[in-house]
């Protein structure tokens, strides 16, 4: 059994490409059935390591994208304090 998709490699939602990869590996799993004439061992061998180290790159790069769309604060915000709020008028 071969799996394309979120089913197979669930990219994070910061790769922002799991609809691409869905169709991209669709494609590299039609094209290595054809390579293979039909071989389904061999078509799920060559689509593994074929597309494999891809995936695994845009994964990396999602969790590189984690710090770029949700920076950490150079400092702590300042706390409004009750105390700084005038609330007698
Ligand atoms: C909010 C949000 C924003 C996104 N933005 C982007 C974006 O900008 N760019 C991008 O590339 N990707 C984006 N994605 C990711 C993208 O939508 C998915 O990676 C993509 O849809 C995966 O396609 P899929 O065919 O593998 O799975 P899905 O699209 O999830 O398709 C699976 C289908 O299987 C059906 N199903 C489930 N169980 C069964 C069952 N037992 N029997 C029959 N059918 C079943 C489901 O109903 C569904 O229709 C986003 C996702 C979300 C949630």
């Amino acid at each position: 059994m071969a799996l394309v998709g979120d089913a197979a490699y669930c990219a994070s939602p910061a790769a922002g490409m799991g609809g691409s990869l869905a169709i991209i590996g669709a494609a590299a799993l039609a094209d290595a059935f054809q390579k293979h004439r039909g071989n389904a061992e061999l078509a799920f061998q060559d689509y593994n390591e074929s597309f494999r180290p891809y995936i695994e790159r845009v994964q990396a790069d999602a969790v590189n994208n984690l710090d770029v769309l949700n920076p950490k604060p150079k400092e702590a915000p300042p706390r409004r304090l009750a105390s700084q709020l005038d609330c007698s008028t």
